[in-house]
């Protein structure tokens, strides 16, 4: 559970970044910016829910009536919040009826029903997307989150760790996800969010659906998993298995893969931006002719979601600073042969980093 000093700071924060910014208010509905700023976990119903910030003011929880007990269960503590219930019958968007607002930061995942809503509400305002505010917030981790990282990250190993038990030759590639999605919640996830499991040729494409494809002799098996612990943070780690002995080629290729990436995640002690992170594993691949071969981003961020800022992207020219955590996954994927993929999340520290994953990086043979 997050502490109250820890809700506290990151409300604090939130409500630093509106300051400057005459009479705004910060909506958030149910979705991770809600679990970052409250801890509650709410469901995305069609009721509204609602958490408004705005400076200088206490932030309301505006909650169904008939959820009041559920968002008290979870742990909201009215100290922070002002909890304010609306009757079942009634219309909640009449609690802001009375508020007097230039700026409207409204939470990029709120669904279209209730942006209307507010948009009807709030009808002289300006709206911007709220990530303006939460994506700096987000992006660096506290001490608290980077716990969190590691127990989940902790967690995913396990299942890979276990990977010569779970993939048999002869089963299809949706019977291993199966099994592995099981592992998954075994091991203390909450939540199961991805399984990719793709062998033989179909390694070589990056977002593979298990199919019914049966794994046999000789294949590379790619899998690319995560999950959600229940404290809300997620795991994603991509591991490289081979069914007996591999191509030639695939092995040294695998070689230059694994240098890359381990360069990468070296790369993250200097001072560097997403850009630049990009680069060190894509120029590896480059001069040793697989360039071409590596058709995705370096990685991406993570937290309370999967895929979030900062992402070690060509287009990311901002610097990545100590307390972003977010993944080091270059691939090669060829057409009609086959692929591979190293993936681990790393939380990034004043000249150092922290990974998060420390299952094997050797190509496992099975
Ligand atoms: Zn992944
Ligand atoms: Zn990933």
């Amino acid at each position: 559970m997050v502490s109250k000093n820890e809700l506290t700071r990151r409300i604090t924060n939130a409500q630093n970044s509106l300051n400057n910014i005459e009479n705004s208010i910060l909506l958030v509905t149910p979705g991770p910016n809600l679990r970052y700023l409250t801890d509650y976990k709410a469901k995305n119903l069609e009721r509204l829910t609602c958490l408004a910030i705005s400076k200088d003011r206490k932030p309301i929880l505006v909650v169904p009536e008939l959820e009041k007990l559920a968002a008290l269960g979870a742990g909201i503590d009215e100290d922070i919040f002002d909890l304010v219930t609306w009757k079942e019958g009634s219309n909640p968007y009449d609690l802001f009826n009375n508020f007097e607002i230039e700026k409207v930061f409204i939470d990029e995942k709120m669904t279209a029903d209730k942006l209307l809503a507010f948009q009807n509400v709030f009808n002289k305002s300006i709206f911007i997307n709220a990530s303006k505010v939460m994506t700096p917030l987000r992006s660096v981790k506290s001490n608290y989150e980077i716990e969190e990282l590691k127990n989940v990250g902790k967690m995913i190993d396990l299942v890979h760790d276990d990977m010569s038990k779970i993939i048999q030759p002869g089963m299809n590639e949706i019977e291993v996800s199966k099994k592995i999605g099981n592992k998954i919640l075994e091991v203390g996830h909450e939540t199961v969010d991805f399984v990719i499991v793709a062998s033989g040729n179909n390694s070589a494409s990056p977002h593979h659906e298990p199919s019914n494809k049966i794994i046999e002799s000789g294949d590379v098996v790619v899998i690319d998993i995560g999950g959600t612990s229940y404290s809300g943070y997620c795991s994603d780690s991509t591991r490289t298995y081979t069914i007996g002995k591999p191509d030639k080629d695939f092995i040294q290729y695998y070689e230059i893969l694994k240098s890359a990436q381990e360069s990468a995640c070296q790369a993250v002690k200097k001072v560097l931006s997403g850009q630049q992170l990009d680069n060190v594993a894509r120029e590896i691949l480059e001069n040793n002719g697989l360039g071409k071969y590596f058709t995705h981003r370096t990685g991406h961020g993570i937290g309370l979601e999967t895929h979030e800022e900062p992402y070690v992207v060509s287009t990311n020219k901002n610097q990545l600073v100590s307390g972003n955590a977010f993944s080091i996954e270059p691939g090669f994927y060829i057409e009609n042969k086959f692929g591979a993929r190293i993936e681990d999340i790393i939380v990034k520290k004043e000249n150092g980093f922290l990974r998060c994953n420390d299952s094997s990086r050797e190509l496992v043979e099975i």
